[in-house]
């Protein structure tokens, strides 16, 4: 009879305790600001560099460029950029090392998939990958961009 007042009184304190679980995924969970989730790419913004695909630790970054169409403009512009998910490891580095902030992180880091071939993400599923860009990436920088600040 002790135990059961006991155990009680502990359901009873419990009861009025702030809740630490989530109800995800009913509900969405809100990751910090400098979460490193999966990359957003902003095409018109890419100057074709390599930079991210050079730093990247696992090479899971390939991309093509192609020459500018527009004949008053130097350089080449990106013809296609894929990542692939199965050996990213979110570490950050290519979106550090991007001098045009074309490829930033977000908050979306929900990836889970049937298939390991869903896991290769293409540069249109990049580029609508933006509905979890975080703020100072939102507004970004002009289309062509500028150097970072270092
Ligand atoms: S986050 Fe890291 S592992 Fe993933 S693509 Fe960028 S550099 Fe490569
Ligand atoms: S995403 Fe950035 S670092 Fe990668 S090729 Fe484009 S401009 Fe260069």
């Amino acid at each position: 009879m002790k135990g059961l007042i006991k155990g009680l009184g502990v359901t009873l304190k419990t009861m009025t305790q702030k809740k630490v679980t989530y109800a995800y995924p009913d509900v969405p969970l809100q990751m910090p600001d400098r979460f490193r989730g999966i990359q957003h790419f902003e095409p018109d913004k890419c100057i074709v560099c390599n930079m991210c695909a050079k730093v990247c630790p696992t090479e899971c970054i390939t991309l093509t460029g192609k020459p500018n169409p527009d004949p008053d403009k130097k350089g080449k512009i990106i013809d296609t950029y894929d990542i692939n998910f199965e050996i990213c490891i979110l570490c950050d580095l290519c979106t550090e090392v991007c001098p045009t902030e074309a490829i930033v992180m977000t908050n979306h880091f929900e990836l889970s998939a049937y298939s390991r071939d869903e896991l290769f993400k293409d540069m249109k599923w990049l580029t609508d990958n933006n509905t979890l860009v975080r703020k100072e990436n939102n507004s970004a920088l002009p289309k062509g961009g500028a150097k970072k600040d270092v």
